[in-house]
């Protein structure tokens, strides 16, 4: 019986990074990379766990801004994303998550004051939450309309409906939708010296010139979203203050005049969609 029980693993998509529910063998299929946002790698379906990434891996903590520490891992896995910890005085939010989690890492969070409260902007960086969750004693909030896209359920999810949710530290969940339909980006107001901060994972996605953003549907394989979708998520944020946007990996940071970032990027993105020449 034992050794049976020391038989599962959570298996891990190497793909997407994110983790099953324990099992003797690994997964048929990943559901998260069968969805059109997605894709199967070349070499198809592969997987590894935790202990793997373990030896492999490790990750890398920096502080980004006062009260405000990003966390990736090295080399880059899956996705590639890096996670945010937003330090306020009534607790610690994980914003997004990573898929390596190790000694290392939760002794240098604690350091930092631990977590309070994770939440997620995308089924995409739902990663191995469930670990991270049982390390620092902390419920994870997903919208629920993403329901369906969680790949191992756990009491400590939180599912949240409506248009926004409000965390400790007078921080905001707010529901853009666009890339999934709970699609979700932060509000710190006193980020960027009390400018106000988005953190927005790839639903309002810094592009390469970081004086603009983007949205689509699908990233990798290129399928936009509609007019209406974009002003949705235009239309989310803009009673808001923020100054700086915060979007998924270390460089894809547009510093100041965000605001004014995202509405000219939703005009010349619909302007480009619908311009019938
Ligand atoms: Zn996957
Ligand atoms: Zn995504």
């Amino acid at each position: 019986m034992e050794a049976q029980e020391n038989a599962l693993t959570n298996f891990i998509c190497r793909t997407c990074g994110t983790q099953y529910p324990s099992s003797a063998r690994p997964p048929e299929h990943c559901p998260i990379c069968e969805d059109e946002r997605q894709y199967v790698g070349l070499n198809g379906q592969q997987w590894t766990t935790l202990a793997e990434l373990r030896s492999e891996r490790h990750n890398i903590i920096r502080s980004v801004e006062p009260g405000l520490t990003g966390i990736g891992t090295d080399p880059s896995f899956a996705i590639g994303q890096r996670a945010l910890l937003v330090q306020t005085a009534q607790g610690n939010v994980l914003w997004d998550c990573i898929t390596l989690i190790d000694e290392p890492t939760i002794t240098m969070v604690n350091a930092l004051g631990g977590i309070s409260a994770i939440a997620i902007s995308h089924p995409h960086y739902y990663s191995s939450m469930i670990e991270w969750s049982r390390a620092f004693n902390a419920p994870v909030y997903l919208h629920a309309a993403d329901r369906k896209w969680v790949m191992r359920p756990d009491p400590a999810v939180l599912f949240w409906e409506g248009e926004t949710q409000t965390l400790p530290g007078d921080l905001t969940l707010i529901r853009c939708g666009g890339h999934f339909a709970g699609g979700t980006v932060l509000h710190w107001p006193s980020g960027a010296e009390g400018r106000g901060v988005l953190l927005s994972g790839d639903i309002i996605n810094v592009v390469q010139d970081r004086r603009y953003v983007s949205f689509m549907y699908s990233f990798p394989n290129l399928i936009p979203l509609s007019p209406n979708a974009v002003r949705r998520v235009v239309a989310a944020v803009e009673p808001y203050t923020y100054d700086r946007i915060y979007s998924a990996w270390w460089e894809k940071v547009t510093m100041t005049d965000a605001k004014h970032a995202v509405h000219c990027s939703a005009e010349r993105y619909i302007a480009a969609i619908t311009s019938s020449t």
